[in-house]
């Protein structure tokens, strides 16, 4: 008997978590991906004895890994080695001072007291109401798709709101706990490098900090891309297909229903497309206008996360003081974060991150090399040329130098960079945004773009520009979400293939 089909538009998170999930359910599935290899985001290249990942780098929230993994009776362990980092990150500010985060919350604690008298218990209520939050958030409240407001009218997020003070402005919320500087920027960092200025984000976030510091900083030895190897060998374990280097044109649209999609001028027919690519371009590229969910203006106005400006470095010797994760918050924070979200601008003092895994793991650099990874959040739709790459490549390299005490820029012997316009080209990002939407009120749970399409029956929507929202962990939540969705759609579709088949019968007995 012919099974139900389905074809998924991108391979990244949410597409494999899409893909997998629904050949769980007894569908044949496909993922059409535009780029030569699957991942989207989270892809990874080699040059020079060098292994680069391209995007993602923290692993957070630990537990959303195991909930996919373990839905195909696996854990994470089966396909991958989990590093927990200690310190976890390091940050540093002004004036050559530094902040090694303990693995460990004990060790948090002290580094707290240490910094600000009393900060240590406030810390506690602190994760004590974050874990609230994610019991309630996390585990529960985004693993729903969020179509109408039924879906969080959930009494125990209703109290959540009224005692934990979800819809406060998350600056204002930290603030009430921790007056030193860096206490502050340790807390708030994460809300600025995915989505908006703290003052505009809901203090529900802090969910986030919850489980950055109960939890920890992970890393997967051989790189983030191996998160995706994983779900692809599920995905495969599941009967999946994949073809890459396969653009898809348009989705067809008949009598309002998806039929399928077409790639390189030939029609490819399903009973349901579900697309993980970005949203705005599949609503505004791949429809006719008649069946598109929202209309430009809308899109317009949507606040949308960072892009980034990226630099990967092959180094060839090593450099001592530097983590694993180092952020570099040794200049104004809040005029970075105005000029990304306020007055969108390149700023005259960018903060940064230098992600460098040769410090944990030898396999993604020579023996006696360094794998550097530098991001600088920015702007969306920010103009981008070679010479401004430039300007601020010097910037860095200056501050990273001076910092680390030791010359960096003579030892290069592998450089690229990577910024908006790659954004655009590589993954039709919407304004060449990194991150997806911003975390703002306004575009949290049901405000956020929808994940079934309200014009045409069999279309779905997954990835960083739907529920949950923007970071490896939301992804493959969105990704699971659109397949249970998807999942009722299909059982009817079942029902009618079996019916399909009994008439067939029928007729050949007769
Ligand atoms: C530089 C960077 C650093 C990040 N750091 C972190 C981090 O440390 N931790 C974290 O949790 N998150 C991080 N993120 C965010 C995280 O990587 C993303 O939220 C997540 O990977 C998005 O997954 P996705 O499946 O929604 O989208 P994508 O990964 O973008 O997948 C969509 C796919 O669709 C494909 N596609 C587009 N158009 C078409 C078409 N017409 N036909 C076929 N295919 C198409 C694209 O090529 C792409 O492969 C980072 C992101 C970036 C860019």
């Amino acid at each position: 008997m012919k099974k139900p089909t389905a074809h998924i538009i991108g391979s990244g998170f949410a597409g494999l978590a899409t893909a997998a999930s629904l050949a769980q359910k007894g569908i044949e599935v496909t993922v059409f991906e535009k780029n030569q290899t699957i991942g989207g985001r989270a892809r990874q290249f080699k040059e020079k004895g060098f292994t680069f990942d391209m995007g993602p780098s923290w692993y957070w929230m630990p537990d959303v890994f195991e909930n996919f993994f373990s839905r195909f009776g696996k854990q994470a362990a089966d396909y991958y080695e989990l590093k927990k980092l200690d310190p976890g990150f390091t940050i540093f500010f002004e004036n050559d001072q530094r902040m090694d985060v303990p693995a460990e919350l004990s060790g948090i604690y002290e580094m707290f007291e240490n910094l600000e008298k009393g900060s240590a218990d406030k810390l506690k209520k602190f994760l004590k109401e974050g874990e609230y939050k994610y019991e309630v958030g996390v585990k529960d409240l985004v693993y729903r798709p969020n179509l109408s407001f039924t879906e969080i009218l959930d009494p125990r997020l209703a109290l959540a709101s009224l005692k934990l003070d979800v819809f406060k402005p998350f600056d204002k919320y930290v603030a009430k706990y921790f007056k030193h500087p860096f206490l502050r920027k340790l807390m708030e960092f994460p809300i600025l490098f995915l989505g908006a200025m703290p003052q505009d984000t809901p203090a529900l976030y802090s969910l986030m900090n919850y489980s950055a510091l109960t939890d920890g900083t992970w890393y997967p030895m051989g790189g983030m891309h191996e998160i995706v190897k994983a779900m692809e060998s599920v995905a495969l374990e599941q009967g999946v297909k994949f073809q890459t280097d396969a653009e898809v044109e348009k989705i067809i649209v008949k009598n309002k229903k998806a039929k399928g999609i077409q790639i390189k001028g030939e029609e490819y027919r399903a009973d349901v497309t579900i697309a993980s690519a970005d949203y705005h371009h599949v609503d505004q590229f791949l429809l006719e206008k008649e069946h598109q969910q929202y209309t430009p203006r809308y899109w317009d106005k949507r606040h949308l996360a960072p892009s980034s400006m990226i630099f990967y470095l092959g180094v060839n010797k090593k450099i001592p003081k530097l983590n694993h994760h180092n952020l570099f918050f040794d200049t104004d924070f809040e005029a970075h974060a105005k000029a990304i979200y306020k007055n969108p601008s390149y700023p005259d003092d960018p903060l940064f991150y230098v992600c460098c895994p040769s410090k944990t793991d030898d396999s993604v650099a020579p023996i006696g090399n360094e794998n550097i990874f530098i991001l600088i959040p920015i702007a969306v739709d920010l103009e981008d040329n070679e010479e401004l790459r430039q300007v601020y490549f010097d910037k860095v390299m200056t501050r990273l130098e001076k910092t680390t005490e030791t010359n960096i820029r003579d030892h290069i012997i592998y450089q690229k960079s990577y910024s908006v316009k790659d954004f655009k080209k590589d993954y039709h990002s919407f304004k060449g945004n990194a991150y997806g939407l911003a975390n703002t009120l306004f575009q949290t749970a049901i405000f956020k773009p929808k994940m079934k399409s309200k014009k045409v029956d069999n279309l779905y929507y997954a990835g960083q520009l739907t529920t949950p929202g923007p970071g490896v962990p939301p992804s493959l939540i969105s990704g699971m979400v659109a397949a249970d969705l998807v999942g009722q759609q299909v059982f009817d579709l079942k029902k009618d293939y079996v019916k399909n088949a009994q008439d067939d019968l029928e007729l050949r007995i007769t």
